[in-house]
Protein backbone atom coordinates (compact mmCIF):
# COMPACT_ATOMS: atom_id res chain seq x y z
CA UNK A 1 0.00 0.00 0.00
CA UNK A 2 2.27 2.92 -1.17
CA UNK A 3 0.22 5.49 -3.09
CA UNK A 4 -0.05 9.19 -1.19
CA UNK A 5 -0.48 8.21 2.03
CA UNK A 6 3.38 6.81 2.63
CA UNK A 7 4.24 10.04 0.76
CA UNK A 8 1.96 11.92 3.29
CA UNK A 9 3.50 10.33 6.31
CA UNK A 10 6.71 10.05 5.40
CA UNK A 11 7.22 13.85 4.50
CA UNK A 12 5.69 14.79 8.37
CA UNK A 13 8.53 12.66 9.64
CA UNK A 14 11.50 13.16 7.30
CA UNK A 15 11.68 15.96 5.62
CA UNK A 16 10.65 17.86 8.66
CA UNK A 17 14.09 16.62 9.95
CA UNK A 18 12.14 15.65 13.34
CA UNK A 19 13.78 14.63 16.29
CA UNK A 20 12.09 12.04 17.96
CA UNK A 21 14.05 12.04 21.32
CA UNK A 22 12.61 16.07 22.13
CA UNK A 23 9.27 17.73 22.49
CA UNK A 24 8.29 19.23 19.24
CA UNK A 25 8.95 22.92 18.85
CA UNK A 26 6.21 25.42 17.59
CA UNK A 27 7.84 25.52 14.27
CA UNK A 28 7.62 21.63 13.64
CA UNK A 29 3.90 21.77 15.02
CA UNK A 30 3.02 24.41 12.17
CA UNK A 31 4.65 22.09 9.54
CA UNK A 32 2.50 19.03 11.29
CA UNK A 33 -0.50 20.91 11.37
CA UNK A 34 -0.41 22.69 7.72
CA UNK A 35 0.06 18.79 5.99
CA UNK A 36 -2.32 17.67 8.06
CA UNK A 37 -4.92 20.04 6.64
CA UNK A 38 -3.46 19.80 2.94
CA UNK A 39 -3.85 15.92 2.92
CA UNK A 40 -6.57 15.50 4.40
CA UNK A 41 -8.48 18.79 3.43
CA UNK A 42 -7.16 20.90 0.26
CA UNK A 43 -6.87 19.77 -3.22
CA UNK A 44 -5.04 21.43 -6.13
CA UNK A 45 -5.89 21.74 -10.28
CA UNK A 46 -5.43 18.67 -11.76
CA UNK A 47 -5.85 16.38 -8.89
CA UNK A 48 -8.58 14.23 -10.90
CA UNK A 49 -12.03 13.41 -10.77
CA UNK A 50 -14.26 10.83 -9.23
CA UNK A 51 -17.59 9.04 -9.64
CA UNK A 52 -20.49 9.97 -7.53
CA UNK A 53 -24.07 9.66 -8.03
CA UNK A 54 -23.53 9.18 -11.77
CA UNK A 55 -21.50 12.28 -11.58
CA UNK A 56 -18.61 13.41 -12.13
CA UNK A 57 -16.75 15.60 -8.99
CA UNK A 58 -12.91 16.59 -8.35
CA UNK A 59 -11.21 14.99 -5.61
CA UNK A 60 -11.89 16.72 -2.77
CA UNK A 61 -7.93 16.22 -1.15
CA UNK A 62 -5.37 14.00 -1.95
CA UNK A 63 -6.63 11.68 1.25
CA UNK A 64 -10.11 11.04 0.06
CA UNK A 65 -8.57 9.24 -3.33
CA UNK A 66 -6.42 7.15 -1.40
CA UNK A 67 -9.54 6.45 1.11
CA UNK A 68 -11.79 5.79 -2.59
CA UNK A 69 -9.19 3.14 -2.92
CA UNK A 70 -8.14 1.07 0.09
CA UNK A 71 -11.25 2.14 2.60
CA UNK A 72 -11.74 -1.21 2.38
CA UNK A 73 -8.56 -2.87 2.73
CA UNK A 74 -7.63 -0.66 6.24
CA UNK A 75 -11.29 -1.57 7.86
CA UNK A 76 -11.14 -4.59 6.64
CA UNK A 77 -14.48 -5.83 7.34
CA UNK A 78 -15.30 -9.56 8.25
CA UNK A 79 -18.50 -11.93 9.52
CA UNK A 80 -17.76 -14.22 12.59
CA UNK A 81 -19.95 -17.62 11.52
CA UNK A 82 -19.30 -18.15 15.34
CA UNK A 83 -21.01 -14.81 16.39
CA UNK A 84 -23.68 -15.29 14.02
CA UNK A 85 -24.43 -19.08 14.86
CA UNK A 86 -25.38 -17.61 18.45
CA UNK A 87 -26.96 -14.75 17.36
CA UNK A 88 -29.10 -17.33 15.14
CA UNK A 89 -29.57 -19.93 17.77
CA UNK A 90 -31.32 -16.58 20.02
CA UNK A 91 -33.28 -15.47 17.55
CA UNK A 92 -34.55 -19.18 17.02
CA UNK A 93 -35.48 -19.42 20.85
CA UNK A 94 -37.39 -15.87 20.28
CA UNK A 95 -39.39 -17.29 17.35
CA UNK A 96 -40.55 -20.27 19.22
CA UNK A 97 -41.45 -18.34 22.46
CA UNK A 98 -43.03 -15.36 21.04
CA UNK A 99 -44.89 -17.52 18.22
CA UNK A 100 -42.94 -15.44 15.50
CA UNK A 101 -45.02 -12.24 16.52
CA UNK A 102 -41.44 -10.72 17.64
CA UNK A 103 -40.65 -10.66 13.39
CA UNK A 104 -44.33 -9.74 12.14
CA UNK A 105 -45.16 -6.35 13.03
CA UNK A 106 -48.48 -6.75 11.23
CA UNK A 107 -50.66 -3.33 11.67
CA UNK A 108 -53.70 -2.72 11.27
CA UNK A 109 -54.54 -2.30 7.87
CA UNK A 110 -58.27 -0.42 8.05
CA UNK A 111 -59.81 -3.69 6.35
CA UNK A 112 -58.29 -2.16 2.92
CA UNK A 113 -57.92 -4.43 -0.15
CA UNK A 114 -54.73 -5.68 -0.94
CA UNK A 115 -54.66 -3.19 -3.89
CA UNK A 116 -55.12 -0.70 -1.49
CA UNK A 117 -52.61 -1.48 0.49
CA UNK A 118 -50.13 -1.97 -1.63
CA UNK A 119 -51.25 1.67 -3.07
CA UNK A 120 -50.87 3.49 -0.07
CA UNK A 121 -47.45 1.72 0.77
CA UNK A 122 -46.26 2.52 -2.60
CA UNK A 123 -46.30 5.41 -2.27
CA UNK A 124 -45.26 6.02 1.26
CA UNK A 125 -42.26 3.87 1.41
CA UNK A 126 -40.19 6.02 -1.21
CA UNK A 127 -40.93 8.58 1.67
CA UNK A 128 -39.49 6.90 4.40
CA UNK A 129 -42.71 6.00 6.05
CA UNK A 130 -41.11 2.92 8.19
CA UNK A 131 -42.89 3.08 11.98
CA UNK A 132 -46.48 1.23 11.52
CA UNK A 133 -48.26 3.84 13.67
CA UNK A 134 -47.80 6.56 10.60
CA UNK A 135 -48.85 4.10 8.22
CA UNK A 136 -51.89 3.32 9.63
CA UNK A 137 -52.30 6.49 9.89
CA UNK A 138 -51.99 7.02 5.85
CA UNK A 139 -54.35 3.84 5.49
CA UNK A 140 -56.92 6.08 7.04
CA UNK A 141 -55.99 9.34 5.19
CA UNK A 142 -56.69 6.85 2.16
CA UNK A 143 -59.86 5.51 3.56
CA UNK A 144 -60.95 9.17 4.24
CA UNK A 145 -60.47 9.84 0.48
CA UNK A 146 -58.61 6.99 -2.42
CA UNK A 147 -58.33 9.93 -4.50
CA UNK A 148 -55.02 11.26 -2.88
CA UNK A 149 -53.24 8.04 -4.03
CA UNK A 150 -54.19 8.31 -7.59
CA UNK A 151 -51.41 7.66 -9.70
CA UNK A 152 -52.69 10.52 -11.95
CA UNK A 153 -53.86 12.83 -9.43
CA UNK A 154 -49.99 12.54 -7.82
CA UNK A 155 -48.27 13.30 -10.98
CA UNK A 156 -50.26 16.45 -11.82
CA UNK A 157 -49.74 17.77 -8.23
CA UNK A 158 -47.19 15.99 -5.80
CA UNK A 159 -46.81 19.40 -3.90
CA UNK A 160 -50.65 18.17 -3.00
CA UNK A 161 -50.25 14.73 -2.36
CA UNK A 162 -47.16 15.45 0.01
CA UNK A 163 -49.21 17.62 2.04
CA UNK A 164 -52.28 15.29 1.85
CA UNK A 165 -50.30 12.94 3.93
CA UNK A 166 -48.85 15.22 6.02
CA UNK A 167 -45.12 15.58 4.74
CA UNK A 168 -44.47 19.39 6.11
CA UNK A 169 -40.63 18.82 6.39
CA UNK A 170 -39.27 21.69 3.95
CA UNK A 171 -35.88 20.85 3.99
CA UNK A 172 -35.99 17.99 2.00
CA UNK A 173 -38.91 18.91 -0.27
CA UNK A 174 -37.43 19.14 -3.37
CA UNK A 175 -36.20 15.84 -3.56
CA UNK A 176 -39.82 14.43 -1.59
CA UNK A 177 -41.31 16.28 -4.76
CA UNK A 178 -39.63 14.63 -6.86
CA UNK A 179 -39.58 11.05 -5.79
CA UNK A 180 -43.80 11.28 -5.97
CA UNK A 181 -43.80 12.50 -9.53
CA UNK A 182 -41.51 9.66 -10.86
CA UNK A 183 -43.17 6.85 -9.23
CA UNK A 184 -46.48 8.17 -10.25
CA UNK A 185 -45.03 8.60 -13.78
CA UNK A 186 -43.39 4.75 -13.71
CA UNK A 187 -46.64 3.15 -12.89
CA UNK A 188 -48.44 5.42 -15.60
CA UNK A 189 -45.51 4.22 -18.27
CA UNK A 190 -46.49 0.76 -18.00
CA UNK A 191 -50.22 1.73 -17.40
CA UNK A 192 -50.55 -0.80 -13.84
CA UNK A 193 -51.70 0.11 -10.74
CA UNK A 194 -48.48 -0.87 -7.87
CA UNK A 195 -50.87 -4.07 -6.95
CA UNK A 196 -50.03 -5.12 -10.68
CA UNK A 197 -46.13 -5.12 -10.09
CA UNK A 198 -46.23 -8.88 -8.97
CA UNK A 199 -48.41 -10.10 -12.28
CA UNK A 200 -46.24 -8.02 -14.52
CA UNK A 201 -42.96 -9.65 -13.00
CA UNK A 202 -43.87 -13.09 -13.40
CA UNK A 203 -44.37 -13.26 -9.97
CA UNK A 204 -40.38 -12.39 -9.22
CA UNK A 205 -39.84 -10.00 -6.09
CA UNK A 206 -36.14 -9.61 -7.03
CA UNK A 207 -37.47 -8.53 -10.76
CA UNK A 208 -39.48 -6.11 -9.26
CA UNK A 209 -36.68 -4.66 -6.79
CA UNK A 210 -34.88 -4.18 -9.69
CA UNK A 211 -37.35 -2.28 -11.34
CA UNK A 212 -37.70 -0.10 -8.93
CA UNK A 213 -34.38 0.71 -7.77
CA UNK A 214 -33.11 1.32 -11.42
CA UNK A 215 -36.13 3.49 -11.90
CA UNK A 216 -34.10 6.30 -11.13
CA UNK A 217 -35.49 9.54 -9.48
CA UNK A 218 -38.38 7.23 -8.02
CA UNK A 219 -36.94 7.31 -4.72
CA UNK A 220 -36.73 3.97 -4.16
CA UNK A 221 -33.53 3.14 -2.89
CA UNK A 222 -32.03 -0.27 -1.60
CA UNK A 223 -33.60 0.03 2.16
CA UNK A 224 -36.66 1.54 0.95
CA UNK A 225 -37.45 -1.16 -1.60
CA UNK A 226 -36.91 -3.79 0.53
CA UNK A 227 -39.07 -2.39 3.47
CA UNK A 228 -42.31 -2.12 0.68
CA UNK A 229 -41.49 -5.56 -0.56
CA UNK A 230 -41.21 -7.15 2.67
CA UNK A 231 -44.04 -5.42 3.91
CA UNK A 232 -46.62 -6.63 0.69
CA UNK A 233 -45.38 -10.35 1.39
CA UNK A 234 -46.15 -10.12 5.03
CA UNK A 235 -48.99 -8.15 4.52
CA UNK A 236 -50.34 -10.86 2.55
CA UNK A 237 -50.95 -8.50 -0.23
CA UNK A 238 -49.05 -10.46 -2.90
CA UNK A 239 -49.79 -14.07 -2.58
CA UNK A 240 -47.16 -17.04 -4.37
CA UNK A 241 -44.23 -14.68 -4.52
CA UNK A 242 -41.14 -16.03 -5.25
CA UNK A 243 -37.53 -15.95 -4.48
CA UNK A 244 -38.69 -13.52 -1.32
CA UNK A 245 -35.68 -14.92 0.85
CA UNK A 246 -33.27 -13.53 -1.31
CA UNK A 247 -34.60 -10.04 -0.40
CA UNK A 248 -32.31 -8.40 2.67
CA UNK A 249 -32.83 -6.77 5.77
CA UNK A 250 -33.52 -3.13 5.86
CA UNK A 251 -29.81 -1.58 6.60
CA UNK A 252 -29.94 1.20 8.68
CA UNK A 253 -28.23 2.40 12.20
CA UNK A 254 -29.64 0.57 14.11
CA UNK A 255 -28.97 -2.99 12.55
CA UNK A 256 -25.62 -1.67 12.02
CA UNK A 257 -25.04 -0.89 15.38
CA UNK A 258 -26.55 -3.95 16.51
CA UNK A 259 -24.29 -6.31 13.92
CA UNK A 260 -21.20 -4.34 15.59
CA UNK A 261 -22.15 -4.74 18.96
CA UNK A 262 -22.83 -8.32 18.73
CA UNK A 263 -19.68 -8.94 16.88
CA UNK A 264 -21.63 -10.54 14.06
CA UNK A 265 -19.63 -7.61 12.02
CA UNK A 266 -16.21 -6.58 12.54
CA UNK A 267 -13.90 -4.28 11.79
CA UNK A 268 -10.37 -4.19 12.13
CA UNK A 269 -10.17 -0.32 13.85
CA UNK A 270 -13.21 1.12 15.35
CA UNK A 271 -15.12 2.98 12.00
CA UNK A 272 -14.04 6.48 11.20
CA UNK A 273 -15.52 9.52 11.92
CA UNK A 274 -17.63 10.56 8.53
CA UNK A 275 -15.11 13.49 8.63
CA UNK A 276 -12.87 11.31 7.11
CA UNK A 277 -14.89 9.38 5.39
CA UNK A 278 -14.91 11.21 2.34
CA UNK A 279 -17.99 10.69 0.02
CA UNK A 280 -19.47 7.95 2.62
CA UNK A 281 -16.81 4.80 1.17
CA UNK A 282 -17.14 3.52 4.63
CA UNK A 283 -20.81 4.04 5.14
CA UNK A 284 -21.69 2.08 2.11
CA UNK A 285 -18.90 -0.47 2.74
CA UNK A 286 -20.37 -1.06 6.06
CA UNK A 287 -24.09 -1.57 4.51
CA UNK A 288 -23.37 -3.34 2.35
CA UNK A 289 -21.44 -6.25 5.29
CA UNK A 290 -24.17 -5.37 7.32
CA UNK A 291 -26.76 -7.17 5.23
CA UNK A 292 -24.48 -10.00 4.36
CA UNK A 293 -24.01 -10.09 8.43
CA UNK A 294 -27.54 -10.68 8.59
CA UNK A 295 -28.10 -13.22 5.66
CA UNK A 296 -25.46 -15.43 7.58
CA UNK A 297 -27.40 -15.19 10.33
CA UNK A 298 -30.71 -16.01 8.54
CA UNK A 299 -28.94 -19.14 6.62
CA UNK A 300 -27.44 -20.65 9.52
CA UNK A 301 -30.95 -20.53 11.44
CA UNK A 302 -32.69 -21.73 8.22
CA UNK A 303 -30.01 -24.52 8.22
CA UNK A 304 -30.64 -25.80 11.71
CA UNK A 305 -34.04 -25.50 11.70
CA UNK A 306 -35.71 -24.97 8.28
CA UNK A 307 -39.38 -25.28 9.61
CA UNK A 308 -38.92 -22.88 12.19
CA UNK A 309 -37.19 -20.18 10.86
CA UNK A 310 -38.58 -16.62 9.34
CA UNK A 311 -38.79 -16.73 5.51
CA UNK A 312 -36.19 -13.81 4.63
CA UNK A 313 -33.59 -12.42 5.90
CA UNK A 314 -35.75 -9.12 5.87
CA UNK A 315 -38.01 -10.33 8.07
CA UNK A 316 -35.39 -9.98 10.83
CA UNK A 317 -35.57 -6.17 10.54
CA UNK A 318 -38.94 -5.66 12.99
CA UNK A 319 -37.32 -7.64 15.79
CA UNK A 320 -33.43 -6.51 15.51
CA UNK A 321 -34.22 -2.65 14.46
CA UNK A 322 -37.48 -1.97 16.42
CA UNK A 323 -36.89 -3.94 19.30
CA UNK A 324 -33.05 -4.55 20.33
CA UNK A 325 -32.00 -1.80 18.68
CA UNK A 326 -34.29 1.24 18.72
CA UNK A 327 -35.48 -0.60 22.76
CA UNK A 328 -33.10 -2.10 24.08
CA UNK A 329 -29.81 -1.07 22.73
CA UNK A 330 -29.91 2.65 23.72
CA UNK A 331 -28.53 4.61 26.86
CA UNK A 332 -31.42 4.23 28.37
CA UNK A 333 -31.09 3.24 31.98
CA UNK A 334 -30.58 6.52 33.98
CA UNK A 335 -27.98 6.88 36.90
CA UNK A 336 -29.88 9.85 39.01
CA UNK A 337 -28.34 11.88 41.98
CA UNK A 338 -30.72 13.21 44.50
CA UNK A 339 -30.36 16.99 45.34
CA UNK A 340 -29.06 16.26 48.68
CA UNK A 341 -26.10 14.73 47.27
CA UNK A 342 -26.85 12.29 49.39
CA UNK A 343 -27.44 8.99 47.25
CA UNK A 344 -27.24 7.77 43.50
CA UNK A 345 -30.44 5.66 42.11
CA UNK A 346 -30.90 4.17 38.87
CA UNK A 347 -34.23 4.39 36.67
CA UNK A 348 -35.64 3.59 33.13
CA UNK A 349 -36.96 6.65 32.33
CA UNK A 350 -34.92 10.14 32.18
CA UNK A 351 -37.93 12.00 32.24
CA UNK A 352 -38.39 11.40 35.78
CA UNK A 353 -37.74 14.53 38.69
CA UNK A 354 -38.21 13.16 41.45
CA UNK A 355 -35.60 11.77 43.94
CA UNK A 356 -37.21 7.87 44.00
CA UNK A 357 -34.99 7.18 47.15
CA UNK A 358 -36.60 10.07 49.37
CA UNK A 359 -40.05 9.65 47.73
CA UNK A 360 -40.24 6.29 48.99
CA UNK A 361 -39.80 7.65 52.90
CA UNK A 362 -42.35 10.50 52.01
CA UNK A 363 -39.55 13.30 52.14
CA UNK A 364 -39.95 15.22 48.67
CA UNK A 365 -36.48 16.11 46.54
CA UNK A 366 -35.86 16.66 43.31
CA UNK A 367 -33.08 14.36 41.37
CA UNK A 368 -31.00 14.82 38.37
CA UNK A 369 -29.53 12.30 35.58
CA UNK A 370 -25.81 12.47 35.88
CA UNK A 371 -25.10 9.44 33.33
CA UNK A 372 -27.31 7.00 31.31
CA UNK A 373 -25.73 3.86 30.22
CA UNK A 374 -26.91 0.47 28.14
CA UNK A 375 -29.23 -1.70 30.59
CA UNK A 376 -27.32 -4.62 29.47
CA UNK A 377 -23.89 -3.45 31.01
CA UNK A 378 -25.60 -2.81 34.31
CA UNK A 379 -26.84 -5.10 36.72
CA UNK A 380 -30.03 -2.87 37.31
CA UNK A 381 -30.44 -2.70 33.47
CA UNK A 382 -33.79 -5.20 34.44
CA UNK A 383 -35.81 -1.67 35.47
CA UNK A 384 -35.82 -0.57 31.60
CA UNK A 385 -36.17 -4.46 30.30
CA UNK A 386 -39.64 -4.62 31.95
CA UNK A 387 -40.77 -1.86 31.57
CA UNK A 388 -40.55 -1.65 28.22
CA UNK A 389 -43.83 -2.26 26.10
CA UNK A 390 -42.77 -5.25 24.29
CA UNK A 391 -41.73 -6.94 27.59
CA UNK A 392 -44.68 -6.08 29.82
CA UNK A 393 -48.69 -5.01 29.10
CA UNK A 394 -50.83 -7.04 26.46
CA UNK A 395 -48.75 -6.50 23.54
CA UNK A 396 -45.83 -7.95 24.79
CA UNK A 397 -44.20 -10.10 22.27
CA UNK A 398 -41.00 -10.67 24.96
CA UNK A 399 -43.27 -11.59 28.24
CA UNK A 400 -40.95 -11.98 31.55
CA UNK A 401 -37.82 -11.14 30.15
CA UNK A 402 -35.23 -9.40 32.56
CA UNK A 403 -32.42 -8.67 30.26
CA UNK A 404 -31.24 -7.95 26.52
CA UNK A 405 -32.19 -11.71 24.29
CA UNK A 406 -28.70 -10.94 22.88
CA UNK A 407 -26.44 -10.69 26.23
CA UNK A 408 -25.23 -14.20 26.14
CA UNK A 409 -23.22 -13.03 22.27
CA UNK A 410 -22.36 -9.51 23.23
CA UNK A 411 -21.20 -10.12 26.49
CA UNK A 412 -21.74 -6.67 27.74
CA UNK A 413 -20.86 -7.11 31.06
CA UNK A 414 -17.04 -8.11 30.50
CA UNK A 415 -14.39 -5.90 29.85
CA UNK A 416 -14.11 -7.03 26.07
CA UNK A 417 -17.62 -5.77 25.57
CA UNK A 418 -17.00 -2.40 23.33
CA UNK A 419 -20.63 -0.13 22.77
CA UNK A 420 -19.64 0.34 19.04
CA UNK A 421 -21.18 3.21 16.93
CA UNK A 422 -22.49 2.77 13.74
CA UNK A 423 -21.29 5.03 10.76
CA UNK A 424 -22.85 7.94 10.32
CA UNK A 425 -23.40 9.11 6.65
CA UNK A 426 -22.62 12.41 5.01
CA UNK A 427 -23.73 14.47 1.60
CA UNK A 428 -22.16 15.25 -1.41
CA UNK A 429 -24.21 18.18 -2.25
CA UNK A 430 -26.00 21.03 -0.77
CA UNK A 431 -25.03 23.86 2.30
CA UNK A 432 -23.36 20.40 4.54
CA UNK A 433 -21.99 18.49 1.45
CA UNK A 434 -18.36 18.20 0.69
CA UNK A 435 -18.86 19.98 -2.80
CA UNK A 436 -19.16 23.59 -0.53
CA UNK A 437 -16.20 22.68 1.57
CA UNK A 438 -13.46 22.32 -1.35
CA UNK A 439 -10.62 24.71 -1.53
CA UNK A 440 -7.14 24.72 -3.48
CA UNK A 441 -4.01 24.03 -1.07
CA UNK A 442 -2.57 27.82 -1.77
CA UNK A 443 -6.02 29.26 -1.05
CA UNK A 444 -6.25 27.98 2.68
CA UNK A 445 -9.78 28.19 4.36
CA UNK A 446 -12.38 26.20 2.94
CA UNK A 447 -14.56 23.66 5.42
CA UNK A 448 -18.12 23.69 6.06
CA UNK A 449 -20.21 25.93 7.90
CA UNK A 450 -23.28 25.14 10.20
ZN1 LIG B 1 -32.95 11.63 47.79
ZN1 LIG C 1 -26.62 -4.99 24.75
Amino acid sequence: MVDSFNKFFKSLVESSGLNLSRDLNIDEVRYIISKINEYFFTNYEGIGFTNALGEKFEYFSEFHKFWEKYHCEVLNPQIDERKCEGIADILHDVYMKSNKAAFYDLYNTALLKPEEICKVRYFSANQDFRGSRDIVKLFKTYKDDPSIFDKYNINDNPEGFLKSIGVTSLSQNDKRVKYAKTASQILIDLNIEPFDLLVYFNYDIMQIREFLINSRGAGFGNKKTDMFLRDMVVLDVWKDAKNFHEVNVASDINTIKVALRTGILKTKIPLVSSFLDIFCYQYSLIDEMNALAWRKVWEIWHQKYPSECIESPCLIDYFVYRIIGKEFCQESLSIFECETKQHNFKWHSSRNRTCQVCYKNRVKNKAYVIKKVLPCTDCEGYLVIQNSKFVSGDNAVLPNIKECPFESVCKPKTSSFKKLNPPKSISILGQTGWETAKTRTVEGGGGLMA
